[in-house]
């Protein structure tokens, strides 16, 4: 059953407290029933989790507003779980994340060198040609990953046999008190590990670790774009108790020379000389997989645009197609030889009026003109 529980009453603060307050107030309490400041006191043990409880309801909007509307009950129906359920060390790291780390005494084994020497995940970096992005490929991916030393088993010492540290005791971190609080930080003069090396081990220069350079074949899905990151499980650097983690491959993507990427839609260009442009009539332009034969309109504009539905990229989430945009650039000769003016002229009077229909605007315009200056 239940029991119906005021978490506003218990951070001492009002119904409309803002997150600010709910903060300050659980800094003050946390510190207040802290187990360190009450060492074997049930109660101020029970209050601690209780506050922290309050903390985690009321800092966060959702279950803020859960809690508000149905008690405690709606915010079980969501599946939060009550602090007599959790242990001292999930509370440590609430607290932590609110006091930032480095504040020990809840009897957790931080020390004693269980951190890793290394982040698991790395990352790696492979470039595609435009058409590979665009139907995806199988890609080699050449990278160095880091994994512990065999020759000294990890421990950086030739005999495998690293003394313990004199420093810290073997514990990895060092503890110091301000206040009432106790602080740990790492061991400066073991790293964190508790041991000191005797003999450094050639192989890995002291480190416990080394480099490998490796290869792994990566399934990279159409549609992909420049920037996009794939993860490939598993293919990360090795820790301590084996455990590996992740390879991230960031994809970089070349530039076409006929196509251009735009998301899902790819953009061109196609070059029609002047003449043609005037005639109009049907043209073949590549699109990403064939030719496809295009209806150019009589006195097509320059810069017009032809859409080809579905004929641009796959999208890489759902598969959706994106379109194909064809512009038109008009190109004109850069010189005339004495025939091609002569046959450009008669062209030109064969339109009569029609062939210089601007300069009748003009006039209109120039008349407009003079009359401002009246
Ligand atoms: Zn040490
Ligand atoms: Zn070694």
């Amino acid at each position: 059953m239940a029991v119906e529980i005021d978490y506003y009453e218990l951070l001492e603060i009002s119904r409309d407290a803002s997150g600010a307050e709910v903060k300050k107030s659980y800094r003050k309490l946390a510190m207040k029933f802290h187990p360190d400041q009450n060492q074997g006191d049930k109660q101020a043990e029970e209050k601690f989790k209780l506050v922290n409880e309050a903390y985690q309801v009321l800092s966060d909007t959702q279950k803020r507003t859960t809690y508000d509307r149905y008690g405690l009950a709606g915010l079980q129906n969501q599946g939060f779980q009550r602090s007599s359920n959790m242990d001292m060390g999930d509370l440590g790291s609430i607290f932590e994340s609110v006091f930032g780390s480095g504040f020990g005494g809840f009897g957790s084994s931080r020390g004693g060198g269980s951190q890793q020497k290394y982040p698991l995940d790395i990352e790696s970096e492979t470039s595609l040609e435009f058409n590979e992005a665009i139907f995806g490929c199988e890609k080699e991916i050449v990278y160095s990953y880091k994994k512990l030393c065999d020759d000294c088993g990890g421990t950086g010492d030739r005999d495998k046999n690293p003394t313990t540290c004199s420093v810290c005791d073997g514990k990895g971190e060092q503890y110091y008190r301000q206040g009432f609080m106790t602080f740990a930080q790492t061991c400066e003069s073991c790293g964190g590990e508790g041991k000191q090396i005797r003999n450094r081990c050639e192989s890995c220069k002291g480190e416990g670790y080394i480099s490998e350079q490796t290869k792994t074949t990566v399934s990279i899905p159409a549609g992909i774009d420049h920037g996009n990151r794939i993860r490939v499980g598993k293919k990360g650097n090795i820790g301590k108790n084996g455990q590996r983690g992740d390879l991230y491959v960031l994809i970089g993507v070349e530039d076409d020379e006929h196509f251009l990427r735009d998301g899902d839609n790819i953009y061109m260009e196609i070059p029609i000389f002047f003449t043609q442009a005037a005639l109009g009539g049907s043209i073949k332009i590549p699109t990403l997989k064939e030719q496809r034969e295009i209806k150019i309109p009589t006195g097509v504009k320059d810069k017009e645009q032809f859409v080809l539905k579905g004929e641009g990229v796959a999208n890489v989430h759902n598969g959706r197609k994106g379109d194909l945009i064809a512009q038109v650039k008009i190109l004109y000769p850069k010189k005339l030889n004495d025939e091609q003016k002569e046959l450009l002229k008669k062209l030109g009077d064969s339109f009569g009026y029609e062939s210089t229909p601007n300069e009748s605007k003009f006039d209109g315009v120039l008349d407009k003109v003079k009359g401002w200056f009246k």
